[in-house]
């Protein structure tokens, strides 16, 4: 059987489940293929994890129409905790201190996924093909032919785009050689929810350490979502650890700054990496999300990184709509706007991840400076709020609460 459409996105997760929404008032045929239903507990994007979105990502989701259905569930970031592990010193952000309420909200992987599929469900021009996977892939004569597999039977589909968002692993990406840099951290994130004594009262904590950061951000209720990365060779014995062993370790990390830790919840982990797809976009193909760059949790800016590709590549096909999607032009726009932001935040998490790596007095030197600057200069201080909420360089209209105009 052959098929065709417009947009075929691959992979339906965080990225390219936003994506299909972003795109859908479009009016574009579009196709999202996934291999993993949408609610299965085996699904890797739509999972357990705890994700900070931050103010630019939630401008992002409402602008598209999926943040009144994630605002009920949703907790909002009120100030962060920055701290470095066995020194002295913190650095707090108020969002006070930028006219503005709260960073961001958090937001459970899961209930993102409820949210998306509800949403995709009622698009008339989207189909979502699932569960089925991506085998082959042949670009050429103005279009893209993706070759599926699916319980139904093998088949093909014809595309004037593709968008490859089918994670770090991405076939596509790999199939079609695409050069891509990695980077091992040797670190492993250990994540699950906490329940400390003490409300957490919209509080988020970070404190980092030479393997990764210790991070607790408020959650539903008196719930935390902890994400605690640790050096992978110690990975499984604290996957291993029973309830009250695993409490009392994360609790001699963290100190009583809410109590003490009541209830841990199931752990997962989650081994990091950075890869980074040296092209984002080929003809009629773009890359997207992870499979484009996929960076280590500290900061949590992954897919607040993703979701900001999002909203540019929505705007241009949106001020192009009607036209061809996979018009280079409109690709190489995109790659080029896209740039500056991905360098700049790929360069940041990279580079915090391994100065609090590094053993040597230089870099804890640099990071006590770093650190009592933060501390001391309100401008400083700013900066950095504003980036962890996520404006960077040009802004997405999207992101500037405007709506998209569809010509
Ligand atoms: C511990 C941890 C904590 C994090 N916390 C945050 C946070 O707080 N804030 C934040 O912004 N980011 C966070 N991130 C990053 C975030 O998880 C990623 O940015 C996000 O998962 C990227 O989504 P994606 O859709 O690109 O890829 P994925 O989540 O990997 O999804 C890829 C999808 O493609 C499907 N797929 C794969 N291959 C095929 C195929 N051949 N055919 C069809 N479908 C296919 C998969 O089933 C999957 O659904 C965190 C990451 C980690 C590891």
């Amino acid at each position: 059987m052959s098929q065709t459409c417009d947009i075929a996105i691959v992979g339906g997760g965080l990225a390219g489940g936003s994506l299909a929404i972003a795109l859908a008032p479009l009016g574009y045929d579009i196709k999202v293929i996934e291999a993993v239903a949408f609610k299965a507990a085996s699904q890797p994007s739509y999972d357990d994890r705890t994700l900070a979105l931050n103010h630019c990502s939630c401008r992002i989701l409402s602008g598209m129409g999926l943040w009144d259905t994630l605002a009920a569930d949703a907790t909002a970031i009120q100030k962060i905790f920055v701290t470095e592990l066995d020194r002295p010193g913190r650095v707090v952000l108020d969002p006070a201190e930028m006219g503005l309420h709260e960073f961001g909200h958090v937001v459970e992987a899961r209930r993102f996924g409820v949210a998306v599929s509800g949403q995709l469900e009622q698009a008339e021009n989207i189909e979502v093909i699932c569960p089925a996977s991506v085998t082959g892939i042949h670009i050429g004569g103005g279009q893209t032919v993706l070759s599926l597999a699916s319980d139904a039977g093998a088949r093909t589909l014809a595309a004037r785009l593709v968008v490859a968002a089918d994670g770090a692993n991405s076939f596509i990406r790999k199939h079609l050689q695409i050069p891509v840099a990695t980077r091992d951290y040797g670190q492993t994130a250990v994540i699950c929810n906490v329940t400390p004594s003490l409300p957490h009262q919209g509080q988020a904590f970070e404190c980092l350490t030479p393997t990764g950061p210790f991070a607790v951000l408020p959650h539903q209720g008196k719930r935390c979502g902890l994400v605690w990365s640790v050096a992978s060779e110690a990975a499984p014995a604290l996957m291993e650890l029973d309830d009250a062993m695993f409490l009392a370790r994360a609790e001699r990390r963290f100190g009583t700054a809410l109590g003490t830790f009541l209830k841990a919840g199931k752990r997962s982990a989650y081994p990091l990496m950075l890869v980074r797809a040296r092209q984002d976009i080929r003809e009629r193909l773009v890359i997207l999300g992870n499979a484009a760059h996929a960076i280590h949790p500290v900061g949590a800016q992954g897919f607040n990184l993703a979701l900001r590709d999002v909203a540019v590549l929505a705007e241009i096909l949106a001020d192009d709509a009607g036209g061809d999607p996979g018009d280079s032009r409109l690709l190489h726009k995109y790659s080029h706007w896209r740039q500056a932001d991905q360098h700049s935040t790929i360069a940041w998490s990279d580079g915090i991840t391994r100065l609090f790596a590094h053993p040597s007095m230089l870099a804890a030197g640099l990071r006590t400076a770093a650190f009592m600057a933060h501390a001391l200069l309100p401008g400083l201080r700013r900066q950095a709020a504003s980036k962890a909420m996520g404006y960077r360089g040009r802004v997405p209209r999207l992101a500037l609460g405007e709506p998209l105009r569809y010509q």
